[in-house]
């Protein structure tokens, strides 16, 4: 079994998982009531939580499971918090070589992508293999606090970026928009309250849609048109409008995700080249078996097998059920990180060192691994 330690961020979070079973059990001390006084994370105030909180929840982990049952540790080494990182990767070392048992490190970011197939292993876990292949190649959408990314899984579970924001994330603008608006923090949870009694077609906000013909993200023009729309409100027009607002501020954020995922998936798969904008060139493998004479290079390109959402704002209904429809178009099937799962939590780092380990996107380094804080989700 492989016990997982994640500390990236203000999550102290240790989780085991059983291949043959799946998660069997996870364990999390939540940091956000201790930040939540400042306005956001405070680097120093967490690393030293995650010091005091490793202790007892690896403590009620090796309660249910033995320490003989751990064969592999894995910690996340990046990307996030440098002092919180080395949290969880020096402590996962500590029990490395006190048990005998290899450490690796594992990406957050692509921890998150593999997150919606969580589920997938845990309802049958001796068919994941086939059943994962039949599902690949994948588009993920990545969607949190600090990313917004546009992603495949090839039929290696090779990971290829294929676009991300320019500015802000979703969940940032998310954020940020209800801090205009006078809303507590996380925003994200926030604005898709007051948004479900508002109107979406009241305010007219850009369409957060760098460019037409791109798959890249942009946030930052749409908040501050909200900021000119509130300048123009009195406080009490703006209380009582705060529904409609939000209503049409969240789908113009969403709009875009939705529009550029559609736009993804209709293009099909890319992956595996170095610039995925342009399409790989090869010649047909059975030049007798196709239509096209051999001398003709076709583009390396099928389509997508399922499209999956993962990350803080996957917590949305609306958006849940708008990239439902985008995936039901193309027929395939969508899958989504459960809640557990979309935030930060160990559960997803186990997975992703067992799920990815013959993907190349596990660091083996060993006893001599380090932190990556700016570590990308794929290079
Ligand atoms: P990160 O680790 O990058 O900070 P998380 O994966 O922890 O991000 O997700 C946090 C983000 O998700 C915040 O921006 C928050 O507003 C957003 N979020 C959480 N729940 C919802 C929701 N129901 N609707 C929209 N956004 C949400
Ligand atoms: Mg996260």
């Amino acid at each position: 079994m492989i016990l997982a330690l994640e500390s990236s961020c203000d999550e102290t979070a240790v989780a085991v998982f059983d291949p043959a079973r799946g998660l069997v059990g996870e364990w999390v001390h939540s940091q956000i009531a201790l930040h939540e006084a400042y306005g956001g994370v405070v680097p120093d105030l967490a690393s030293r939580e995650h010091l005091s909180h490793f202790g007892p929840l690896l403590q009620r982990a090796l309660a249910a499971v033995p320490a003989e049952k751990i064969s592999k540790l894995a910690a996340t080494n990046g990307p996030g918090l440098a002092a919180c990182l080395a949290m969880g990767l020096s402590t996962a070392k500590s029990l490395g070589l006190a048990w005998g048992v290899p450490v690796v490190g594992v990406n957050h970011l692509r921890a998150h992508a593999f997150s919606p197939f969580i589920a997938l292993h845990a309802a049958n876990p001796a068919a994941f293999d086939a059943e994962f292949a039949k599902l690949l190649p994948h588009l993920g959408l990545l969607v949190s606090g600090g990313n917004t990314a546009l992603f495949s899984i090839d039929g290696a579970r090779r990971i290829t970026l294929l676009a991300s924001t320019m500015d802000d994330a979703a969940g940032e603008a998310l954020d940020k928009g209800a801090k205009l608006m006078g809303l507590g923090y996380p925003g994200g949870p926030q604005v898709e309250k007051l948004a479900a009694t508002g109107n979406a077609a009241t305010f007219e906000f850009p369409k957060a849609v760098a460019q037409r013909s791109s798959l890249e993200f942009s946030f930052s023009g749409l908040k501050t048109s909200l900021r000119y729309q509130l300048e123009k409100m009195a406080p009490a027009e703006i209380e009582q409008r705060k529904t409609d607002l939000c209503a049409s501020y969240q789908a113009a954020v969403f709009n875009a995700l939705v529009r550029k995922s559609g736009l993804a998936l209709e293009r099909g798969f890319v992956g595996g080249a170095d610039r995925p904008d342009e399409p790989t060139l090869q010649e047909p493998a059975h030049p007798a078996d196709h239509g096209p004479p051999s001398s003709v290079l076709r583009p390396l390109s099928s389509e997508y097998r399922s499209f999956g959402l993962s990350g803080g704002v996957a917590n949305n209904k609306t958006l849940q059920a708008e990239l439902a429809k985008v995936a039901q178009g193309q027929n395939i099937p969508f899958l989504r990180a459960q809640p557990q799962h979309t935030g930060d939590n160990a559960g997803m780092i186990a997975f992703a060192a067992w799920a990815e380990r013959e993907a190349g996107g596990i660091n083996e380094a060993g006893m001599g691994l380090g932190i990556a804080p700016s570590l990308p989700l794929a290079n």
